[in-house]
């Protein structure tokens, strides 16, 4: 018998005969503001279940070492269980959302090199900016862990790039996060779609991700499904 073990914002997690092993269900729901508004989208648990699964499937092949093991079913699947590190890795390529906002850029500026930042996750403290020192202060992750994770986020963007840019899309920035698998290796873990990415199409700059929820400029659902088909007829 499955168990819950844990209902994150979008998703739940239970256990399953294997005690290394859970299962991920994605929720037909989206939030704003760190959960703070929460309202329920339909078919987007599916959605994202299948642009996450397309998306670790195709990192695991490019060699990067993450949780995910199979998609189950159009809303499921199984990872490793992981011990997570308790940051947000942000990778930029061009300057939108808080970036834009603190330095006051332009929309889109593109950065010669990616920009890497790590935030401290903390729903009650709104997942605040913190720096290496900060982090080895609280004794969250060592340096050689911090260097690993960078190495590794680094890689996942060059991919991730590729990938998209093959779609038509261009990958302005993302969030991931890191945790170590039931033999101590720290990889990639949770989730990476719409709702996690910052994606526009390449032609247009139409936005296809989590923004148009989060400022209520359309349909969230449109780009999510943009975002799938493109994705599936690139890796064809
Ligand atoms: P920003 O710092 O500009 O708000 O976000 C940078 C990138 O990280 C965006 O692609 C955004 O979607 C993602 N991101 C930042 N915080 C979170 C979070 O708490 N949850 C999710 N799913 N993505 C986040």
């Amino acid at each position: 018998m499955a168990t819950l073990i844990n209902e994150g914002k979008a998703k739940q997690l239970f256990t399953t005969d294997d005690p290394n092993i859970i299962q991920v269900h994605y929720l037909n729901q989206a939030t704003a503001l760190n959960g703070k508004r929460k309202e329920p989208v339909a078919d987007k648990g599916v959605v994202n279940n299948q642009i996450d699964s397309l998306i670790f499937n195709y990192l695991n092949q490019q060699g990067i070492a993450t949780h995910f093991i199979k998609q189950l079913s159009p809303s499921d699947q199984l990872v490793k269980k992981m011990k997570m590190v308790r940051l947000e890795v942000v990778v930029r390529n061009y300057a939108s959302g808080s970036f834009q906002r603190k330095f006051d850029t332009e929309y889109l500026l593109k950065f010669d090199e990616p920009v890497q930042e790590f935030y401290y996750k903390s729903d009650r403290l709104d997942d605040p900016f913190i720096n290496d020192s900060q982090i080895h202060a609280l004794q969250i992750a060592t340096p050689e862990q911090l260097s690993t994770m960078r190495d590794q986020v680094f890689k996942i963007n060059q991919l991730l790039n590729q990938l998209f840019a093959k779609a038509g899309i261009t990958l302005v920035d993302f969030k991931v996060e890191f945790g170590f698998d039931p033999d101590g290796n720290l990889i990639l873990g949770d989730e990476i779609s719409p709702d996690s990415c910052r994606l526009v199409d390449s032609q247009t700059h139409a936005s296809l991700d989590k923004d148009v929820f989060r400022k209520h400029t359309g349909n969230v659902m449109d780009g999510y499904r943009t975002v799938l088909s493109r994705l599936e007829a690139t890796v064809k």
